[in-house]
Parts: structure tokens; C-alpha cells; sequence
């Protein structure tokens, strides 16, 4: 199982970790004054193969894989 970090400080919301993901398990959420956030859909990190393409593409460095036993 791996836990896909978004930090909120970092995230500009460009998408970018979503086209990177050929199962496609992101998706962008609304935050306050019509922002938006990546994350991961719930659920759906169980089936992630650790690429790790979302993390390297990410131009903000907002996305960190933790690997959890
Ligand atoms: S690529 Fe990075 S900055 Fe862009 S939406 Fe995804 S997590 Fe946010
Ligand atoms: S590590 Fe790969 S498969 Fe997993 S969420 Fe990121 S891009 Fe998708």
C-alpha cells in the first residue's frame, strides 16, 4: 500500500500529476476561492503501481510516495 502525499502549500492545481497517471487515479478538488487541489481518488491508491511518474512530474514538488507495510 502507498500513501500519495499532496502538500497543500504546494499544490497549484495544473493537473499535471493527472495526465502523468496512465491508471488514472487523480482527480483536481475545489478548494477555497475556486482553487483546486490533486488528489489521489479514494480508493484507488490500493491498485497504484509506484511508478512514482505522478511524484517526478509535479513541477511544484507537492507529490511524495510513502510507502506503508
Ligand atoms: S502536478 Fe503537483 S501542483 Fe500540479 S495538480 Fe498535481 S500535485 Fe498539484
Ligand atoms: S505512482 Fe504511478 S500509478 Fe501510482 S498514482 Fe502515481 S502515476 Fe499513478
Amino acid at each position: 500500500m502507498v500513501i500519495h502525499n499532496v502538500d497543500p502549500l504546494k499544490c497549484k492545481g495544473c493537473g499535471k500529476c493527472i495526465e502523468s497517471c496512465g491508471l488514472e487515479l487523480w482527480e483536481l478538488v475545489d478548494i477555497d476561492n475556486g482553487k483546486k487541489r490533486a488528489r489521489v481518488i479514494p480508493g484507488a491508491g490500493e491498485i497504484c503501481h509506484t511508478c512514482r511518474s505522478c511524484e517526478s512530474r509535479c513541477p511544484e514538488g507537492a507529490v511524495t510516495l510513502i510507502d506503508e507495510e
